[in-house]
């Protein structure tokens, strides 16, 4: 960057968050600031101070989830049609499972499958046949 803006105060900021006009967008510049940074932060003291709230939060986030992709998915499993919603998991049709909890984490492969039905890519099936078929 050369001319006008090579003595802003752009040049403070990282060059990989400037868009092609030297701006940065909301988000980046929010990062910038640290704020991102710091709501992190701030979250991590409330789940330290108060761990049973903040793990039931996130159980009842996992439950609710999981109560989508058996809306999306169906409530069975897709081989011998097990009910018991215990034993029931999201299995990739693919074989891509196991990369994609790497890439995008257990969580966001169930956010990722929610998004948009994809019975291409997921079914659900129970434990017993996703060890028996993979
Ligand atoms: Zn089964």
């Amino acid at each position: 960057m050369t001319s006008i803006l090579s003595d802003s105060i752009y040049d403070e900021r990282p060059a990989f968050s400037r868009n092609h006009q030297g701006e940065l967008s909301t988000w980046q510049y929010v990062d910038y600031l640290g704020i991102l940074e710091k709501k992190k932060m701030v979250m991590k003291r409330l789940r330290d101070r108060n761990p049973e709230k903040y793990k039931e939060i996130a159980r009842k986030s996992r439950l609710k989830k999981r109560k989508a992709l058996f809306n999306l998915y169906g409530d069975r499993c897709a081989i011998c049609g097990f009910l018991d919603k215990r034993a029931l998991t999201l299995d990739h049709i693919q074989k891509n499972g196991k990369d994609e909890r790497q890439k995008y984490g257990e969580q966001g492969v169930y956010k990722k499958a929610l998004q948009k039905y994809r019975p291409d890519l997921y079914r659900i099936l129970c434990m017993n046949c996703q060890f028996i078929y993979r």
